[in-house]
């Protein structure tokens, strides 16, 4: 639904985007993470049309974003990060303004401003000053805002940022009725815990470039395969030493295990799940009692880390 071949774009001296590969498909919750300035919003800013990439293309259904702007203005409801001033305006008034972008306006704009309203919540709200309103009620009616012409597709960067607890839960139940609703839906984050549950796929972008995507569980698959915990009978010393006949596997520390006098150690096996054989068959040939060895589990902040890090060395 969603793709992107060598994305660019460069701020004077700053290159924000450096190739960058997206690909997201439709009916796709993507969870896009990243560090501050990673460029996700470039990236969402670029698919809205709000901003010209300097190389590479993008397409959404199959319309090149360049090319055919006024479809993709059609296909792409967008959620900024920033919410702007809006003084004076009511609630149903700043939609009913917006709907009137669209060339929906009269009974037509009412009746959609009110069930928009509705669905996020804010129908008591309608005559309220939108500058009045709190942080998370301002971000749920500005994705009423980036609703009102039905698009297929929904680019929201940060949606849940400057929320409290509450406000945060009350946005991600509305982000899942939007799921529901069959929308595909990119949603940038760098609270990654939040995203494990709501999102399909996720794509891992850091310095202008994705790391990693695809759908969720084969991206921290991919990354537990890698990550194995390893138990002896007693201290794990010897399986240590002989673990330096794999150079490129990295040894942790040995750590005891709740004072029964064994000890486990974190091992990074580059070779995933092959190289894992491969090394607990040496150990067991040359004697080591091993009482455990399993991948580790791990989460979607620490399978992040971990290939950002990669990334820079
Ligand atoms: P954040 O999570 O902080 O919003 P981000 O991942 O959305 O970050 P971008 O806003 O896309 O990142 O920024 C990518 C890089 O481009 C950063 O180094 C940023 O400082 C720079 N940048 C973004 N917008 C501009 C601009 N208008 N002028 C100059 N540099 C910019």
């Amino acid at each position: 639904m969603i793709v992107t071949r060598g994305l660019t774009k460069r701020y004077g001296r700053i290159q924000a985007l450096k190739g960058l590969d997206m690909e997201v498909p439709e009916g796709a919750v993507y969870g896009f993470i990243g560090q501050n300035g990673a460029g996700k919003t470039t990236t969402l800013r670029i698919l809205a049309g709000l901003l010209r990439a300097d190389g590479g293309q993008a397409t959404i259904g199959g319309y090149d974003i360049q090319r055919h702007p006024r479809v993709i203005h059609d296909l792409v409801g967008y959620m900024p990060d920033f919410f702007g001033v809006y003084d004076d305006l009511r609630v149903g008034e700043y939609l009913e303004f917006y709907a009137a972008a669209y060339g929906i306006r009269g009974a037509t704009a009412r009746t959609l401003r009110d069930g928009l309203l509705e669905l996020v919540d804010l129908a008591a709200k309608r005559d309220a000053f939108v500058d009045t309103l709190s942080r998370g009620m301002q971000q749920r009616l500005c994705l009423a805002r980036a609703l009102i012409h039905d698009p297929p597709v929904l680019l929201l960067d940060e949606p849940a940022s400057g929320l409290d607890p509450l406000a945060r839960v009350e946005m991600r139940e509305l982000l899942k009725e939007l799921c529901l609703m069959g929308k595909t839906i990119i949603i940038s984050s760098h609270i990654l815990s939040e995203l494990a549950d709501l999102c399909t796929h996720i794509g891992m972008v850091a310095d202008g470039r994705i790391l990693r995507q695809g759908p969720l569980e084969a991206v921290l698959a991919a990354a537990r395969s890698r990550r194995y915990t390893m138990r002896c009978l007693g201290t794990a010393d010897a399986a240590v030493t002989l673990l330096a006949a794999f150079p490129e596997v990295t040894v942790g520390e040995p750590r005891p295990v709740n004072g029964s006098g064994d000890e486990q150690v974190e091992l990074v096996l580059p070779g995933g799940a092959t190289q894992a054989v491969a090394v607990l068959r040496h150990l067991i040939a040359n004697g080591v009692a091993v009482t455990h060895f399993a991948e580790t589990w791990t989460n979607l902040e620490t399978t992040f880390i971990e290939l950002a890090r990669e990334e820079t060395a």
